[in-house]
């Protein structure tokens, strides 16, 4: 009999889970989880991103438990841990795992083991994940293998599966020990029975006004899905989040008064498809992580750098109320909604000057969500160097004004700003002396005048670009990219 080692990478569930349905034919099945140094150390993972691991792998552990089965959890390079893996057996050894898009650490991993299995003659059996395909050609029919790929069956956990009888390890590696700066305070909990219970409650109960709800960062906490972690470290299939939540679109039919919900969960799915629709992004150029998606658009940012400004973004310190309390949310929660995010890279992007390159990787790290085919298109596109995205700019005061005008967010996580009357919540810099000493809120002392002009550094970063946007070199790339990676709907199909 051979064994096959089932190699769970960010797909940490059994539920819909073809690599091991398909490990357990006619095999004895050696379940693994990798803690590898290249990523642990990697400037993209960060402390809280480990204890969303090490929780979802006492979930995983549990769930294999249940069927007679464990976990074994090893330490080191994947092609070292699989050398020694096989040197232990005298079975011959078959690999399955999903595909994994993720960031260039782990493309590099995948090209070596994938040569070390083909010199030593080991099958490494990969599935798709997430409707992502592999290989194409371009985004021609690409929303029609997604669909297909998300109404196939869900994948029941096998039953009667014979485990490797091999010495088990379960030691995790604890935050602390990872030698990173631990910023979280209050994050999501990793698992399958957490992602069960948020997609329960969001299509019963919180996701009733996703859609009217979900722009503001008061309200997108409870009315959005917050399924992004478990998705992302595969808590759960999207495949079975898309099956549950079109199931209640259809028990919802014909409901009298509650349109509005339908609506919602239709947005919802249409969101699930964004979230492959930009992984297949960097399934199909890898290099997107720091290559500019269009090319007429480099060297425009990069020798400009500011540290302090980059500083004042990261910790929340701009002078810009609406920014430093989505920063100082996001560095806390690990989580800001979709519209805040863009926001945030907006002002890095533009009014900052920064580079996407270090921001990505900054906001990388917070971000408990971290999928990096999502993160690096979109950090692109709100950066304006895809070429086929039209550039757009929040303007943080208005987007206070339209999402927190009572100034209940800011307050809550810009302390030094609670006091402070209303009327100048927006703009504190504003406020008199006597008020700036009566509220305790001193400018330059409490709380940062506004860092840079707002109006003034969109107007220099509009006039860069748009001048690069009429050029034919960049007209002609922004085709190119437009067939590699252009979205095949119609623009009204695909608003936000
Ligand atoms: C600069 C930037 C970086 C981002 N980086 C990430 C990331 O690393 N990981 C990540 O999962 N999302 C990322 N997003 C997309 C989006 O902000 C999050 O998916 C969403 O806020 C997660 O919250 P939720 O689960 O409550 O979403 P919901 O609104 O409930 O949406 C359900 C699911 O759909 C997907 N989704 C929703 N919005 C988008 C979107 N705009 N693009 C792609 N997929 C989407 C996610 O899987 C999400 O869990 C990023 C957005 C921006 C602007």
């Amino acid at each position: 009999m051979s064994t096959s080692i089932l190699w769970f990478k960010k797909d940490l569930r059994i539920f819909d889970h073809k690599p091991f349905l398909e490990a357990s034919k006619n095999a004895l099945v050696l379940p693994l989880y990798i803690f590898e140094p290249e990523i642990l150390e990697s400037e993209d993972y960060d402390p809280r991103h480990h204890k969303f691991i090490n929780e979802s792998l006492k979930s995983l552990k549990i769930e294999l438990e249940k069927i007679g089965g464990y976990l074994h959890v090893e330490h080191g390079s994947a092609l070292e841990v699989f050398q020694k893996l096989r040197s232990q057996t005298s079975n011959q050894i078959r690999i399955f795992s999903h595909v994994e898009t993720g960031n260039w650490i782990s493309y590099q991993r995948d090209i070596h083991l994938k040569k070390w299995c083909k010199k030593n003659t080991i099958d490494w059996v990969e599935f798709p994940q997430h409707g992502v395909q592999r290989p194409i050609k371009n985004r021609d029919g690409w929303s029609y293998e997604w669909n297909k790929s998300m109404n196939e069956p869900i994948i029941p956990i096998p039953i009667n599966v014979k485990f490797e009888s091999h010495q088990k390890k379960f030691n995790l590696i604890k935050e602390k020990n990872l030698n990173k700066k631990v910023t979280h305070k209050i994050i999501q909990k990793g698992g399958r029975g957490s992602a069960e219970r948020l997609l329960v409650s969001f299509l019963n109960e919180r996701g009733r006004n996703y859609v009217k709800e979900m722009s503001s960062p008061l309200t997108a906490m409870t009315s959005c899905s917050r399924l992004s972690p478990h998705i992302s470290f595969g808590n759960v299939s999207i495949k079975e989040v898309y099956q549950t939540a079109k199931k209640k679109r259809d028990l919802l039919k014909g409901v009298k008064g509650i349109g509005f919900w339908r609506s919602s969960i239709s947005s919802f799915l249409g969101r699930l498809r964004w979230h492959c629709h930009f992984i297949q992004k960097l399934e199909d150029q890898p290099k997107i992580e720091w290559v500019n998606m269009a090319r007429a658009y480099d060297n425009i940012r990069e020798n400009d750098f500011n540290e302090n400004y980059f500083e004042a973004w990261k910790v929340g310190l701009t002078g810009y109320p609406f920014i430093d309390a989505c920063m100082r949310c996001l560095n806390e929660t690990g989580y800001i909604n979709f519209r805040m995010r863009a926001m945030l890279v907006s002002f890095a992007s533009y009014d900052l000057w920064l580079d996407w390159r270090k921001t990505s990787k900054y906001m990388a790290t917070q971000f408990l969500d971290y999928e990096p085919g999502i993160h690096y298109s979109q950090f692109q596109m709100q950066s304006g160097v895809t070429g086929i995205n039209s550039i757009r700019i929040y303007n943080p005061i208005k987007q206070q004004k339209d999402h927190d005008p009572e100034g209940i967010f800011v307050r809550k996580w810009v302390p030094e700003l609670a006091k402070i009357p209303l009327e100048y919540i927006f703009t504190p810099h504003l406020m008199s002396d006597g008020f700036q000493e009566k509220y305790s809120c001193v400018i330059g002392l409490n709380y940062p005048a506004p860092i840079i002009d707002h109006n003034l550094q969109v107007k220099k970063a509009k006039n860069i670009l748009y001048k690069i946007k009429s050029t034919s070199e960049a007209k002609s790339e922004a085709k190119k990219v437009y067939i590699k990676h252009g979205s095949r709907k119609k623009p009204n199909q695909r608003k936000q």
